[in-house]
């Protein structure tokens, strides 16, 4: 695959501009000259083909050659309702999560654990997910939702969702994904507490053993996020 770059702005003319890191990338690291053949995307579901036109101090001019209607997406849509890791540990469950093909992930508040998301966590977050997306081709960005709490995000899921709550000494209803796709749900360190279990088994939410061992809340994301990708992934 050639090397890939993220226009900001959205790709509607023969020009697209890169700016800030990706302007960096391709003229300092890549060292790219004109007439380079290089692939940019706009996180909009197609990626372009298009040459090095000009290299400039601040910013890399492209000139598009054609555009391609790429989907590397899932055959149905998974969102990850997670209490946050900390620090480098969230980085890495977002990069896992954009490669298995999650479409959006929502940091949870629950009552044993914080979300974590100030903006400016999520806008670090994000040129992660973009990072993600360059490296391993999807042409849509995974999306980092405000934080929610607990019961809101239990609510929003629809109820033709495969709605599934992970949590130790759970059952084992996996089944077929339903047309409105997966809803997860991955609780703190602590654990979700008894009542929070319970309110999500209320409303239809099934509860999810992961196996014997107690697993890192960034591995049992993973697991429930590879499993779907098992089942839904065309390629
Ligand atoms: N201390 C808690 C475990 C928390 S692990 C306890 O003993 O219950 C963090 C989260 O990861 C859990 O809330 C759950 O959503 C998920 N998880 C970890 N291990 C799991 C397992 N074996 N089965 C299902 N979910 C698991």
């Amino acid at each position: 695959m050639a090397e890939r770059f993220f226009s900001e702005e959205p790709i509607q003319t023969r020009e697209v501009v890169l700016v800030g890191s990706e302007a960096h990338h391709l003229s300092h690291v890549m060292r790219a000259k004109r007439g380079d053949r290089v692939i940019v995307f706009d996180g909009s579901g197609a990626e372009f083909s298009a040459l090095v036109d000009r290299v400039e101090r601040r910013d890399v001019k492209l000139a598009v050659v054609e555009r391609h209607d790429i989907d590397r997406e899932l055959s149905v849509s998974v969102t990850m309702g997670v209490a946050l890791p900390k620090g480098e540990r969230q980085r890495w469950l977002v990069e896992k999560l954009v490669e298995l093909g999650v479409n959006r992930m929502v940091p949870l508040w629950t009552s044993r654990g914080v979300a974590r998301a100030t903006e400016s966590t999520r806008d670090r977050l994000q040129r992660s997910v973009v990072e993600a997306c360059k490296q391993c081709g999807r042409n849509r960005l995974m999306e980092i939702s405000e934080p929610m709490e607990f019961d809101e995000f239990l609510a929003v899921a629809p109820l033709g969702a495969r709605r599934i709550l992970a949590h130790p000494g759970g059952g084992s209803p996996w089944g077929r994904p339903e047309s409105d796709g997966f809803y997860f749900a991955v609780g703190p360190e602590g654990g979700f507490s008894d009542a929070e279990v319970e309110r999500a088994r209320q409303i239809g939410w099934q509860c999810q053993g992961l196996g014997s061992r107690i697993l890192r809340v960034e591995t049992a994301a993973l697991v429930l996020a590879a499993r779907a990708a098992a089942e839904c992934d065309a390629g």
